[in-house]
């Protein structure tokens, strides 16, 4: 069963912690053991994982982004703007794997899964595949 989340982003560049929907995907599911895969079906929006206990990390991290691709640059030539977006997305990746062992996601106790936008605010969803095994 492949479930599909709704999510409205409120800022240009934010990380939405995404962890809980993750844990109810795999409890609809009823898989015990296998992996858990989340996918962001959007070319400028990833997925990752990071530390969801202190925000200042994702406040770092979206910094230091801003940092790597500023939003203008004379030598970008996609007509859409957003190219840096795009370039956030590609480092970030579009999707993560995670193992489940007795229906639970194998996580880190500080470690969090983030819905990354980098060209909000939009409608935006992701995609949440249980795979027993
Ligand atoms: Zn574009």
């Amino acid at each position: 069963m492949l479930q599909k989340f709704h999510l409205r982003t409120r800022s240009r560049s934010q990380m939405i912690n995404i962890t809980e929907q993750v844990r109810e995907a795999i409890r609809q599911s009823g898989a015990v053991d296998g992996f858990v895969t989340v996918y962001c079906p959007h070319t400028t929006a990833g997925i990752t994982i990071n530390e969801g206990a202190d925000s200042d990390v994702v406040r770092d991290i979206l910094l230091h982004l801003d940092e790597l691709f500023p939003w203008e640059h004379p030598q970008y030539r996609h007509g859409e703007g957003n190219s840096a977006a795009h370039l956030k997305a590609s480092t970030i990746g579009a999707s993560q794997a995670i193992p489940v062992v007795n229906s639970e996601a194998v996580l880190g106790i500080w470690q969090a899964i983030f819905f990354c936008e980098f060209d909000g605010p939009r409608h935006r969803t992701f995609l949440v595949k249980v795979i027993q095994g």
